[in-house]
C-alpha cells in the first residue's frame, strides 16, 4: 500500500479561525482507494515552514496532497514556493487565463493583474481544472512521488479530488485496498472488553491490526488489513471475527455502519412486535433517535414524556404514594411507568426511564448518574439501575443507549 501525507497551509487555520476540514475529507477518500495517510500536517503561510514541510514529506511519503494558499493575494505562498522547491520557473498557462477570463466576463468584471497571475503555472506541473472557482490546481511527478497542490477552499478542493484527482490516483497506485470491519458493542466499557477478548487479541496475526474506539457507552472494535486484494481481505479478517463475537455476543449489536436504534427496530419488524416509551430525564431524546429511522412508523407507537410528578400520576398511573416515599427515581416507578405506557399506548413492548441527569438534585444515596430503566413485555416487567456520570449531556444519552438496547437484553 502506499503511504500519503496532507499539509494543510493557512495561518487562519494555525489562528483557530478556520477548523481543517479539508485534510478529514480528504483522508476519508484516499481510505476508499486504498491509499494510507500516514501525517497530516498544518501550516501557516509561511515561507521556511511550506518548503521545509515539503523536503521532509518527500522523504517519507509516495503522495503529497496540499491544500490552501493558492489565492491570488500576496499572503499566499504555495504556487510560487512549489516552483521554488522543483527549481522551475512559472509560465502563462493559456488554458487557465481563458478560463480566469471567462469567469471574469460572467461576473462582469475585469481580470486584474493579480487574476492574471493565478493563470501562471510552474513548468514542471499538470494543470488540473478548477470548475469551481479560478485558481487551477497543480499535479507534481518527481522521483516517483506525487505532489498534487489545490485551494483551501472546500467545495473548490472537492470538485477537483473527485473529477480529477482521485481517479489518477487510483489509476497509478491501483491495487492497494484498506479494508476495516467494525465491530459495535454497548453495555461494557473498554477495559473490560478488553480483558475479555486478551486470548483472541494475543492471537491476532500481525497483517490485522485492532482498535478499541470508545464513545458514549459504547465500543467500536476496528479490525484493519491492508493488502491488495478487498475478497482476501475480508475472508481473513472475517474468519477473525467469528473466533471473536462468541466471546462477547451479548454486547455485540451490529457492524460497521449499524445504529443501535436501526438495530432495535429491526429486531422488532422481524418479531412482528411494537414498543412505546415513557420518558423522564430523556425528556424526548429516544423518541427522537427512534423517529429518525425511516419507516419507524411500523413499530413505534410514541412517548410519554413524563417528566413531572404530576404527568407520572395523571399520565401513566404512577402511585403518587409509591413516588412519595421511594422517589420518582427508583425501582418501583420505572416497573409502573413501563407497564403502564404499554397498556395506555397499546404496544407489546414498554421501555421507561427515570434518572438524575444533573448537575442538581443528587443525594448520598442516589448521586447524580443513578438512572433507572424499566422494560415491560407480555411476559415480564423488570428493571435496571445504572450509575453513569456527573454530566448531564452524557447522562440523557448513556440513558437512551441503555433504554435502547434493553430490548436486546
Ligand atoms: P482561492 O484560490 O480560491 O483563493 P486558496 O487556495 O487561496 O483559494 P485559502 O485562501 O487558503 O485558499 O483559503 C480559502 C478559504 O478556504 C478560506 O475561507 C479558508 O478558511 C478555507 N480553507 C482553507 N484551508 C482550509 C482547510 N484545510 N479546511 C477547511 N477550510 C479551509
Ligand atoms: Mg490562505
Amino acid at each position: 500500500s502506499k503511504y500519503a501525507e496532507i499539509i494543510s497551509i493557512g495561518d487562519e487555520i494555525l489562528y483557530g479561525q478556520t477548523l481543517d476540514t479539508n485534510s478529514h475529507w480528504i483522508s476519508g477518500r484516499l481510505d476508499e482507494i486504498g491509499i494510507k495517510v500516514r501525517r497530516k500536517i498544518t501550516i501557516g503561510d509561511e515561507r521556511e515552514e511550506i518548503l521545509n514541510t515539503l523536503k521532509e514529506s518527500t522523504e517519507r511519503a509516495d503522495i503529497i496532497l496540499v491544500t490552501g494558499g493558492l489565492g491570488p493575494t500576496r499572503d499566499d505562498l504555495t504556487k510560487p514556493l512549489l516552483a521554488e522547491y522543483f527549481g522551475v520557473g512559472l509560465k502563462m498557462n493559456d488554458e487557465a487565463f481563458e478560463h480566469i477570463r471567462t469567469i471574469f466576463e460572467k461576473r462582469g468584471r475585469e481580470v486584474t493583474e493579480l487574476n492574471r497571475m493565478q493563470a501562471e503555472l510552474p513548468e514542471n506541473c499538470i494543470k488540473i481544472d478548477n470548475k469551481l472557482g479560478t485558481a487551477p490546481g497543480m499535479w507534481f511527478e518527481e522521483n516517483g512521488t506525487v505532489y498534487v497542490s489545490m485551494p483551501g477552499v472546500p467545495y473548490e478542493m472537492e470538485g477537483m479530488m473527485n473529477d480529477i484527482i482521485l481517479p489518477k490516483l487510483k489509476e497509478k497506485f491501483t491495487g492497494g485496498v484498506i479494508y476495516h470491519k467494525i465491530v459495535k458493542t454497548v453495555g461494557i466499557g473498554e477495559s473490560a472488553l478488553a480483558e475479555k477478548i486478551v486470548d483472541w487479541e494475543d492471537h491476532l496475526p500481525k497483517s490485522i491490526k485492532l482498535a478499541y474506539l470508545p464513545t458514549f457507552g459504547q465500543v467500536k472494535l476496528r479490525l484493519t488489513a491492508l493488502g491488495d486484494d478487498r475478497a482476501h481481505l475480508e475472508k481473513e479478517v472475517g474468519k477473525e471475527v467469528e473466533k471473536l463475537i462468541p466471546q462477547i455476543a451479548s454486547y455485540v449489536y451490529g457492524y460497521d455502519n449499524d445504529e443501535l436504534e436501526k438495530v432495535v427496530g429491526d429486531i422488532l419488524l422481524k418479531n412482528n412486535k411494537s414498543i412505546a416509551f415513557a420518558e423522564s430525564c430523556t425528556g424526548g431524546y429516544i423518541s427522537h433517535l427512534m423517529t429518525k429511522v425511516p419507516g419507524s412508523s411500523q413499530y413505534y407507537k410514541g412517548s410519554i414524556v413524563s417528566y413531572d410528578y404530576d404527568v407520572k400520576v395523571n399520565s401513566l398511573d404512577v402511585d403518587r404514594k409509591v413516588m412519595e416515599e421511594k422517589g420518582a427515581v427508583s425501582e418501583e416507578v420505572v416497573l409502573q411507568m413501563a407497564r403502564s405506557v404499554r397498556s395506555k399506548l397499546g404496544a407489546d413492548v414498554g421501555i421507561s426511564v427515570s434518572g438524575i441527569a444533573g448537575p442538581g438534585g443528587g443525594t448520598e444515596e442516589k448521586p447524580v448518574g443513578t438512572v433507572w430503566i424499566g422494560y415491560s413485555d407480555e411476559q415480564k416487567t423488570v428493571a435496571k439501575k445504572f450509575n453513569f456520570s456527573k454530566d448531564r449531556n452524557v447522562n440523557i444519552k448513556l440513558s437512551a443507549l441503555c433504554a435502547l438496547n434493553m430490548l436486546r437484553i
